[in-house]
């Protein structure tokens, strides 16, 4: 009988201790996701309800004066050297495209303007788009399209 009580009473005191282990390492594991949650880089996304992902390529931030007089010459550009927001180091403006880039599917370049603007002004970041660039949402007045540039409005030229 004795013995029994002492089975008992050993029982107990390991069953504490599994408790006891399990309250610390829960305890460390608190502390743990407490300092790696503050190091954690904020996350400009997390206080908005879009999606966190967009797979695109992004096609190039700056540009040189070269680059920049060369697009103007062969007609891709309609700005020349030290005229575009791509000139300025580091770049005000950048061109990219949803992946994998289909050229021929302008409707995906639409779309994936679309979201970059909602993530824009959702963040409070005045942006224009090459597909756009009177910011009027209408379409129907544009003379050129860019339709992977996005610059920053208020900044450079
Ligand atoms: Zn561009």
């Amino acid at each position: 009988m004795i013995g029994f009580f002492q089975s008992a009473k050993n029982e107990r005191s390991s069953k504490r201790l599994a408790f006891l282990v399990g309250v610390i390492i829960l305890f460390i594991l608190i502390v743990f996701a407490f300092i790696f949650g503050i190091k954690e880089p904020v996350n400009i996304y997390n206080n908005c309800s879009l999606p966190k992902n967009y797979d695109c390529s992004i096609l190039q931030g700056w540009r040189s004066n070269e680059e920049q007089e060369e697009l103007f010459k062969a007609g891709r550009s309609k700005l020349r050297a030290k005229q575009s927001k791509h000139n300025y180091h580091p770049s005000f403006a950048v061109d990219v495209a949803p992946y994998p880039v289909d050229w021929e599917n302008k409707e995906r370049f639409y779309h994936f303007a679309g979201y970059v603007k909602g993530v824009a002004d959702t963040i409070g970041i005045k942006i224009r788009w090459g597909g756009d660039w009177n910011n009027n949402n209408s379409f129907d007045d544009q003379t050129f399209d860019d339709l992977p540039h996005f610059e920053l409005i208020n900044k450079g030229f």
